[in-house]
């Protein structure tokens, strides 16, 4: 296979198809690769990059950290971890933090927490109903929890006690109920699954069922938080509290981070439960706090959100002009429906062309700028995104 370096490719192991090209800087919106092209990055390291790439406040706050402390044991406690734990407590429903480095390992940390709040509280129930389609990382825990088509028998036998319902039928919910649930656990918008968003009603509907069952609703915003849906969390646009929240990705500003929350009253963990060696080190916690801050500073989300509505505004007059199909998502989680299995010919046209975009699904694009990205660069996206899916063949008709 050939690629842009001069190091041989056969020491990494092939989990994935990758172009050939090698990135070698990225700066805020964009992404260069060693021979010198620029690119505009949709893609962002998955909705990595809240800030967009080596943003100057995550830089500084690393190399300050860095030559401060860089990591003392998760047995202590260090400033860092403290000021964000203290940052994400305040800015949520929620009173305890624990940090991991992965979004899965987070959300193996909600299996724990809600397995032994049940052994406590409800005679050692232990399923969580969780949704199809749903994804929520890449352990074996986490690929049993999530719902994606065929996870359930590439590395069988799955973890059980992760009963599937469909997201928004509220019906199938309840029918999955017995004595030995203890939660209900889900994306408020599945990303993987092509940005597709639980419904106000659903979600609240769910929140009524946990209540009157007692049992945890525990949302996945390792995707939808920090805010990528254009509030800091998406669980504060259904007005619901949620018993416990993971969040990952952007939550770092680009560096491994990840966090479980729960209120206090679910928080059971004893000394000796949960832990990790690279749990809440100050190194990345620091890019942690640097990167909530900034997205916590007044007027930031509100540009988000305003740049969020240009671009869905602008797939919405693309789909209209190409006639394609839905646009769907919320501030800058946004997905095009593109009526034909050509998304991943999309992505790669766009590539040649200047654009990082994903296909969730080969019938649609994923969107997921940085944060901050200006007008401008949406305007390119935009008339960058009309050349491609026109050369790929769409709105020929
Ligand atoms: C990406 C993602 C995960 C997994 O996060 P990792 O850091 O890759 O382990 C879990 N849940 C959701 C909703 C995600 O989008």
């Amino acid at each position: 296979m050939p690629n842009q370096s001069a190091l041989p490719i056969d020491s990494l192991m092939p989990i994935t198809h990758r172009p050939d090209t090698v990135f070698v800087r990225g700066e805020g919106a964009y992404l260069y690769d060693g021979l010198g092209n620029r690119y505009l990055d949709w893609v962002q390291g998955w909705a990595v990059n809240c800030l967009g790439h080596s943003p100057a406040v995550i830089a500084k706050a690393l190399a300050r950290q860095a030559s401060t402390l860089i990591n003392p044991s998760p047995a202590f406690y260090s400033e860092p971890a403290l000021e964000l734990a203290n940052l994400l407590t305040g800015a949520s429903c929620f009173d305890h933090v624990f940090f991991g480095s992965s979004g899965a390992e987070a959300n193996e940390g909600a299996i724990k927490l809600a397995r032994k709040w049940g052994q406590l509280h409800k005679n050692g129930a232990f399923e969580i109903i969780t949704f199809r389609n749903g994804f929520h990382g890449r352990t074996l825990a986490t690929m049993s929890l999530s719902g994606k088509p065929g996870w359930d028998r590439i590395f069988a036998p799955q973890v059980p006690g992760f009963p599937k319902a469909d997201l928004n039928d509220l019906d199938q919910v309840r029918a999955l109920i017995g004595s030995n649930t203890v939660a209900v656990m889900l994306e408020p918008i599945q990303g993987e699954a092509g940005v597709i968003p639980a419904d106000v009603a659903f979600l609240q509907g769910l929140r009524a069922l946990c209540d009157e069952h007692n049992l945890l609703l525990i949302v996945d915003e390792v995707q939808t938080g920090c805010g990528r849906t254009g509030t800091m969390f998406a669980y504060q646009q259904y007005d619901v509290e949620p018993d416990i929240m993971t969040l990952g990705k952007g939550i770092g500003g680009g560096v491994p981070l990840s966090a479980l929350l729960a209120k206090k009253s679910v928080s059971c963990f004893a000394p000796g439960d949960q832990g990790g060696t690279f749990c809440g080190n100050p190194l990345c916690c620091a890019a942690g706090v640097a990167a909530v801050e900034s997205l916590l500073a007044d007027g930031f989300l509100d540009r988000t959100r305003s740049i969020g509505a240009m671009l869905a505004a602008g797939l919405e007059s693309l789909s209209r002009e190409l006639s394609l199909g839905e646009v769907r998502g919320r501030g800058l989680l946004l997905a095009l429906e593109l009526g034909a299995d050509v998304a991943p010919r999309a992505v790669e046209v766009a590539r040649e062309q200047g654009l990082l975009i994903n296909a969730p699904r080969p019938h649609c694009l994923r969107f997921m700028p940085a944060l901050n990205t200006t007008a401008d660069e949406v305007r390119e996206g935009l008339a960058n995104l009309r050349n491609v899916l026109k050369f790929c063949g769409l709105g020929a008709l």
